[in-house]
């Protein structure tokens, strides 16, 4: 009887929104990481890494209900425990959950953290934007002074502009609790009596969240939204001064900013400073944002621990990446292997195979292709590779406990003790990176 053919199981595909970062994506993700770790450690601050998934209330608590962060775009779900749990959406209510619970604030002060991590939202993807990016951040914990703001602002300006990127720093005060309410009344008495020409999403905001109107991006909204009175004009004296600082500082470190009423990043835990970083031409009015942050004094407060000022700053890796190849800045390319290593019948590979770990031992990086048998097909791929030097490994070699060096630039073969053939390669590749 003819077996019958089994159905070709369907091959499975990324799920929407995700993304794989292939081998060839990989030297760029090292540069930035690399990028981010220098310009942090340089700037005094140390690396925490936090767990992917946090009780889903921090989120909700520390962003806000109203935000489209909480509302629409969490991956929230219920664990075998029944604990109500969610993959996070930003890194700052993590951090200072983790700040909190374990006592940072005997820690000197200012604390100064950065972390690198994959975010997940399910926002609506298109092209730049995913539900799970990567985010970098910086965050300084612990201080209320202007200086760090400046300082905040300076480190996340200073990996961009590491790559020459064109950009530059909006930024905006949207005050504290003492000054924000007097404004907020001013706005939603504006917005009120425009509310008719208001687009759908901000007349419900009106109600929940007039500020979040200021961030509108609905074409009816602008001309409402560009005449509306500002925060800068109400702040009390405080905010004000310590805006004046912010500015001063960033005029002293040379950071190009630009005043802008309507950064005031979505998210409730924001007062005083705000920012974004911002790429493009701003004659052509094509700018987008990279990045951005804030003060977050009120947050400490808000997921139950004592009040502590902190400001800080996040950014997507994927758009950063996405600028690097379209200014074609340089970035460090992967180390190639240098050398092949040729075998020809059991023996042989088993030497082979061998002197392979003797030599990565060593951190040099070769290339094989252990499974191959015939001696050009295996030069044929140490030509394509590329490579300084073929080491080959035949019968007459297992004999004589050698190895042949062939170098690829003028064919010329040398034989070699296998004992000294880890030292001899190192001599040789020491000279060819002379040469080059
Ligand atoms: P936010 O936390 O919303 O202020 O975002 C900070 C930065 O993270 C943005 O400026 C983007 O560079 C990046 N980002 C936010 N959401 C996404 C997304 N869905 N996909 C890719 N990058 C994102």
């Amino acid at each position: 009887m003819i077996p019958k053919k089994e159905k070709k199981a369907k091959a499975f595909q990324l799920v929407k929104g995700m993304k794989d970062i292939l081998p060839e994506e990989q030297r760029y993700w090292q540069h930035v990481r690399k990028l981010i770790a220098r310009v942090a450690e340089s700037h005094g601050f140390e690396r925490i890494d936090l767990p992917i998934v946090e009780f889903s209330d921090l989120f909700v608590r520390g962003i806000g209900k109203a935000t489209d962060i909480v509302e629409k775009e969490m991956y929230v779900f219920e664990d075998q425990g029944g604990d109500k749990l969610a993959l996070r959406p930003e890194g700052t209510a993590g951090v200072v959950r983790s700040y909190i619970e374990h006592g940072m604030q005997n820690r000197p002060q200012p604390v100064k953290l950065y972390y690198f991590g994959p975010m997940f939202r399910h926002d609506k993807p298109q092209a730049g934007r995913y539900r799970q990016f990567y985010q970098f951040g910086f965050e300084i914990l612990g201080e209320s002074d202007a200086v760090v703001d400046a300082q905040t602002i300076m480190v996340a300006y200073k990996v961009y502009q590491s790559l020459n990127l064109p950009v530059n720093i909006q930024i905006n005060s949207i005050g504290c609790p003492k000054c924000r309410p007097e404004y907020e009344n001013e706005l939603k008495d504006y917005l009120k009596k425009r509310k008719n020409d208001l687009s759908e999403i901000s007349k419900d905001r009106l109600s929940k969240n007039p500020m979040r109107i200021l961030d509108s991006k609905e074409k009816e909204d602008l001309p409402i939204i560009t005449d509306a009175p500002q925060q800068i004009d109400f702040l009390c004296e405080d905010c004000r001064n310590h805006f004046i600082q912010v500015l001063e500082y960033l005029d002293e470190l040379e950071i190009p900013y630009v005043l802008n009423p309507l950064i005031i990043r979505g998210l409730d835990y924001y007062s005083r400073t705000t920012f974004e970083i911002w790429i493009g031409d701003e004659e052509e009015g094509r700018q987008s944002a990279l990045g951005g942050g804030g003060r977050y004094d009120g947050l400490f407060e808000l997921l139950g621990g004592q009040p502590t000022p902190a400001i800080g700053f996040a950014s997507g890796v994927e758009r950063l990446i996405n600028q690097i190849k379209e200014n074609d800045c340089r970035v460090d390319d992967q180390e190639q292997p240098k050398i092949f290593l040729a075998q020809l019948g059991p023996e042989a590979r088993k030497k082979a195979l061998r002197l392979f770990e003797n030599l990565s031992e060593e951190g040099i990086r070769v290339s094989e292709s252990f499974s191959k048998s015939g001696l050009k097909q295996q030069l044929e791929l140490a030509n394509k590779f590329g490579v300084h030097f073929t080491l080959i490994i035949g019968q007459k070699e297992i004999v004589d406990n050698t190895v042949m060096i062939r170098d690829m630039e003028n064919g010329i073969q040398e034989v070699v003790d296998f004992d000294k053939v880890v030292s001899e390669v190192k001599k040789r590749l020491e000279k060819s990176v002379v040469k080059e």
